[in-house]
């Protein structure tokens, strides 16, 4: 199970990961928080992009495989002007719910679905949004009620990521690459590296299901991510990073049931 705060997380995060585990037979299930409502588009934020964002959503989950998506049904909180917490958001924002009521309601996904697996979000929520945080606080306290064996936090390796936009800055310095410095996870925390380069074709699909995400605003995953130059795009969409809390730092796992060999 595959947990992401709105719709086109997944096409950068996991898709990758979603597909090669569809491929390999594995039952595969997509659960949003919310629909993302107040993400950017030329849609005005609210019900009806709400509804062409879950539709974009089943067009991506249909690509990469996915046997079911469940949308948890949160207001989508959007993110202030800067980062942080926005003033204006719903009365039901994801942030504002209840964690451990929220985590109940995965984790009767969870046992539903007898889960193997939930993929997460770093404690950071990747580049800070907050219900990227609450993804955080919320899914791994769901595994904990619903005793789902593995939980892999999803998250970018920031070093060659700041590595290959420090070098394209020599040639492009207008390149602001602040917002990457403490985003993600740096290298040596990350315990599973997922090739999947096999899954490109997939994994582009499931990114240009988002076609309303990939214009506007530069404050979602998938604007922010489009503004990356071309070479460090292979870089991206080669590999899928995941953090296991109950494995050793610097485990250097291939696969998501892979575990380190005793001893
Ligand atoms: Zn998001």
């Amino acid at each position: 199970m595959f947990f992401h705060a709105h719709p086109d997380d997944e096409a950068l995060l996991t898709a990758g990961t979603m597909a090669m585990l569809a491929a390999e037979g594995h039952r595969v299930v997509l659960v949003v928080a919310t629909s993302g409502e107040r993400g950017q588009a030329d849609l005005e934020p609210g019900e009806a992009l709400g509804a062409a964002r879950m539709a974009e959503l089943y067009a991506s989950a249909a690509t990469l495989g996915c046997a079911r998506v469940v949308n948890l049904g949160y207001g989508d909180s959007g993110l202030a002007p800067g980062g942080g917490i926005a003033d204006d958001r719903p009365d039901n924002a994801f942030i504002d719910a209840d964690a451990e009521e929220a985590a109940q309601r995965l984790a009767a996904v969870l046992t539903e679905e007898k889960a193997d697996l939930l993929t997460t979000y770093d404690p950071a929520g990747g580049y800070g949004h907050p219900d990227h945080v609450q993804v955080h606080r919320v899914g791994g306290r769901a595994a904990e009620i619903a005793k789902t064996p593995i939980v892999l936090e999803a998250t970018v390796n920031r070093d060659p990521l700041l590595r290959g936009l420090r070098l394209v800055r020599r040639f492009y310095p207008q390149l602001d690459i602040r917002a990457f410095e403490r985003a993600y996870s740096p290298g040596e925390v990350i315990t599973h590296r997922v090739g999947v380069r096999r899954f490109a074709r997939q994994k582009r699909a499931s990114m240009a299901a988002h076609a309303s995400q990939a214009t506007g605003a530069d404050t979602r995953t998938l604007g922010v991510m489009l503004k990356i130059p071309q070479p460090l795009y292979r870089l991206v969409f080669g590999t899928e990073w995941y953090v296991r809390r109950d494995v050793p730092l610097g485990s250097r796992l291939r696969h998501p049931f892979e575990t380190p060999p005793r001893g």
